[in-house]
């Protein structure tokens, strides 16, 4: 946990959020500045800064897992959605503790912008 990382402030409940999944390992939080219909954010409640700070592989299992279980119990699939992780200034990432985005109900451009 970090004090000053907003991740693990919503997590340990100093900060609100909209929550719509959680478990031991992994919590899902709706973006607070959504760009798209559904935009929903997985992250690890372990404070992990980056993608190529992971240490443990097996957390790539469980942000992955969850990230294909919301999809599934929110009714994602039939629309289709995108998984997104920025990693680094220059890929937009702005949140240093890991998390994927995914994002819903809306036609996404291949390749991205
Ligand atoms: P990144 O740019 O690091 O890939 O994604 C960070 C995401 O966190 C952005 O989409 C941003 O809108 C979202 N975000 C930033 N601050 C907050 C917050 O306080 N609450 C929620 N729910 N999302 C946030
Ligand atoms: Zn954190």
């Amino acid at each position: 946990m970090s004090d000053d990382c907003i991740f693990c402030r919503i997590i340990k409940g100093e900060l609100p959020a909209q929550f719509v999944y959680k478990d031991e390992k992994v919590v899902v939080i709706r973006d607070i500045n959504p760009q798209a219909p559904t935009h929903l954010l997985v992250i690890p409640r372990e404070h992990v800064p980056s993608a190529d700070k992971v240490e443990d592989p097996s957390l790539w299992s469980q942000v992955m897992g969850v990230a294909t279980k919301v999809a599934k119990d929110l009714g994602l699939v039939e629309d289709g959605y995108r998984v997104v992780l920025n990693c680094g200034d220059r890929a937009g990432q702005t949140i240093y503790h890991l998390h994927v985005h995914v994002l819903s109900g809306r036609f996404f451009r291949w390749p991205p912008g």
